[in-house]
């Protein structure tokens, strides 16, 4: 393991708080798994702490309990310190940013829109994950890392990157991703678990998706959505509708892919992808949301109407 100010910090405490951000993916699940494992290989306590549902695919990879805030709490639980994982502003932790009172507070992140709002900030916004940050923070070389941390890593880095796809991706993604290969993880099983496992509920819930598109701007820019009634009438979540944006943006005209789902009553979560050159930080960041430059998102009120032009309207390309 490294020594710099990370792990010194991390020395500094016993007990820790470890917070993935809501509506959890692989990226903020894996790099907090592996956080788990780094602290407790350091002789600390950690808690993983979490209310929102994790995405079924990734489930059965995650293998330590993760506490809900009620739980959390009513068992009075010492910690001393919280560790913010892969969110770029504290309302991304939802209800459980109360567990900043009096505590001292980390953040590890990749967001170039990150706020700085913790006491320490590890943010790198030029890397393809929150992982990457982890293990460019903790390890020097592959042969230090064990096999389950290196497996949450390897998580985290392959959801972030769209399995190397995105820009994001870096020669120093692909060195790190060799180290975690090397380390011993089982390659093939983590691939199959996330990407070749979607239910028949799912799937065929996808085709619903895909025919609300609309397209706009020359076929650029692209919308599609779903209300809550759907989702629910349908027995699905959130979740289910992972990846759909992505397969939006795979149209070759499209360089904007626009994706909103109602996930409460008239509140809409809009996530947003691009390909070449438009930058949706910047667009989310109008919104209070915040990203990256191809990847970001941010939440809305109102009908599917009212969300549609809200957004539509503001985008100049
Ligand atoms: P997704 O569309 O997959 O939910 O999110 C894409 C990217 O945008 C992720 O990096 C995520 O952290 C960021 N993002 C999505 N929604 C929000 C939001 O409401 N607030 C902020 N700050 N970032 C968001
Ligand atoms: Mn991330």
């Amino acid at each position: 393991m490294k020594s710099n100010e990370f792990v010194s910090l991390l020395n500094k405490f016993n007990n820790f708080a470890i917070l993935p951000h809501v509506f959890p993916d692989g990226d903020t699940l894996g790099s907090s798994f592996a956080i788990c494992e780094i602290l407790k290989s350091l002789g600390k306590s950690a808690y993983i702490v979490l209310d929102d549902e994790i995405p079924y695919n990734l489930k059965p990879l995650l293998k330590e309990k993760v506490y809900s805030l009620d739980e959390f709490v009513n068992g009075n639980i010492e910690f001393e310190a919280v560790i913010a994982v892969d969110s770029s502003d504290i309302e991304r932790l939802g209800e459980r940013k109360i567990l900043f009172e009096g505590k001292t507070s980390i953040c590890i992140d990749h967001h170039i829109t990150n706020t700085g709002y913790c006491d320490f900030n590890f943010v790198d916004g030029y890397s393809s994950s929150t992982g990457e940050v982890l293990f460019e923070l903790v390890f020097d070389d592959y042969s230090q890392i064990d096999s389950t941390t290196a497996s949450y890593i390897y998580m985290a880095i392959l959801t972030d990157t769209g399995s190397f796809k995105y820009s994001s991706t870096s020669p120093k993604t692909l060195d790190i991703a060799a180290a975690l290969y090397r380390a011993g993880i089982d390659f093939e099983n983590i691939n199959i678990e996330i990407y070749q496992n979607i239910t028949i509920e799912k799937f065929k819930f996808t085709n619903l998706i895909l025919n609300s598109l609309e397209l706009y701007n020359d076929n650029k820019l692209a919308f599609v959505f779903i209300n809550n009634d759907i989702l629910k009438r349908n027995g699905l979540s959130m979740e289910d509708t992972d990846g759909i944006i992505e397969m939006i943006r795979n149209i070759s005209d499209v360089e904007l892919a626009v994706f909103a789902r109602e996930v409460d009553d008239e509140i809409f979560k809009i996530s947003l992808r691009s390909k070449r050159y438009y930058d949706v930080s910047e667009l989310s960041l109008k919104f209070g949301g915040g990203g990256h430059k191809r990847a970001a998102g941010f939440t809305l009120i109102g009908d599917i109407n009212e969300v549609r032009k809200t957004v539509l309207d503001e985008i100049k390309m």
